[in-house]
């Protein structure tokens, strides 16, 4: 599915020289590699603040830890992401509310949202999935109206743009209360391990979360509030510092992917393409980067997908199903509360989607032969 050998024949001498130098200094955790990668990254992002930290999960509770949401409160989410959102809204004890999805992008429902909101509700964490920006001027309207927090899981958007409909072009991450990412290596900017950020514009969450992270210490040795111990270490901020200054191309390589899949995609019957953009369209313009294409997802609608899971492994083309269950109805977060009926689309999409191979690597033949080998199967 990603090619992280080739990316880094790319990048090897820097990356190499840098992780020799860390390793010299010894300045493993939380040395000059770290500060240097999140003055970067706040600059890249249009953020006033990144706090590191060890990996997206963790992000996405101390975001929720440092908005202070307390036990029993509502926290609307995704019923179609990856488990981790769910998770630590478990964790912490808060009540998870998962939501259906649009059937069009994949990304939360709106109008779902606005329907699951009661006077317990403290939170709305939109997640951009596969790499488009969830509908945000909406979700924070629907926040501002109800006293919510957004929290953005931009695990999978990192460097993607939203379109306001002010016209006012932000990174996704920078728009909610406070974001969170994941630099696992197959994520758009991953490291070498395990890494991850919180990402706010507000001063006092900021020092909140330093703290939080740092098992709840201010003041050496003063621990204020219960923490977490959850950091970035320098070999991996190095390595992302490498790797950053690429992000954007690293970007485009995966649109210009998307782009000759979906044009070999365009008009053949049971095969849905994705969105390209934020307007809603098939199409990837050139200067779109409003869908950073973590993934590129199509809708088999012919009952045929798993069947085509099946012939690409046999054909030795790497695929994926993200995701094949819904969370409502995995195991560990089933609730009685939730009923069938509000998640049509989401127990659909888990029957029809398929992701292929889509990483910074791709060549026309290897497309080619993705897309022959697909559409032949499909339609035969
Ligand atoms: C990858 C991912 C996470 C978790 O990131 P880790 O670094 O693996 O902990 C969270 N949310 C989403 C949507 C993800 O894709």
């Amino acid at each position: 599915m990603v090619d992280l050998k080739g990316q880094y024949e790319h990048i090897k001498e820097r990356v190499n020289r840098s992780v020799i130098e860390v390793i010299e200094s010894t300045a493993f955790i939380n040395g000059p590699e770290v500060h240097q990668f999140q003055k970067e990254l706040e600059d890249y992002l249009g953020v006033k603040h990144v706090i590191p930290c060890a990996n997206g999960t963790d992000a996405l509770q101390v975001a929720m830890m440092g908005v202070g949401l307390k036990r029993g409160d509502e926290v609307i989410t995704a019923d179609f992401t990856f488990a981790a959102t769910v998770e630590v809204i478990a964790l912490l004890g808060l009540t998870p509310v998962l939501v259906d999805v649009d059937p069009m992008d994949f990304n939360i429902d709106v109008a779902a949202i606005e329907r699951a909101i009661t006077p317990k509700t403290k939170a709305i964490v939109p997640v951009h999935l596969f790499g488009l920006s969830a509908k945000m001027d909406e979700i924070m309207d629907l926040a501002n109206k109800h006293d919510l927090y957004v929290i953005e899981d931009n695990a999978q958007g990192i460097g993607a743009n939203y379109t306001s409909r002010n016209g006012s072009k932000k990174k996704t991450g920078s728009i909610g209360h406070v974001a969170s990412t994941s630099f696992f290596p197959s994520k758009n900017l991953g490291c070498y391990g395990d890494g991850g950020a919180i990402f706010t514009n507000d001063d006092d969450l900021a020092h909140t979360i330093r703290g939080i992270v740092n098992h709840g210490m201010y003041e050496r040795y003063h621990h204020d509030v219960v923490g977490v111990n959850s950091r970035l270490d320098s070999l991996q901020a190095t390595i992302l510092r490498a790797k950053l200054p690429m992000l954007d191309l690293y970007n485009i390589q995966r649109q210009d992917a998307a782009r000759k899949y979906t044009e070999a995609f365009t008009g053949i019957e049971d095969i849905d393409t994705p969105y390209g953009n934020c307007s809603g369209e098939s199409f990837i313009c050139d200067t779109c980067d409003c869908h950073v294409f973590h993934q590129y997802t199509l809708k088999i609608t012919n009952g045929k997908r798993d069947a085509l899971v099946k012939h690409l492994q046999e054909k030795e083309i790497p695929c994926g199903v993200y995701y094949p269950i819904p969370l409502h109805s995995q195991k560990a977060y089933k609730d009685e509360r939730y009923n069938e009926d509000d998640f049509e689309v989401t127990n659909q999409l888990v029957k029809e989607v398929i992701s292929l191979p889509m990483h910074t690597e791709l060549d026309d033949e290897q497309i080619d032969y993705i897309t022959k080998t697909v559409i032949d199967f499909v339609t035969n």
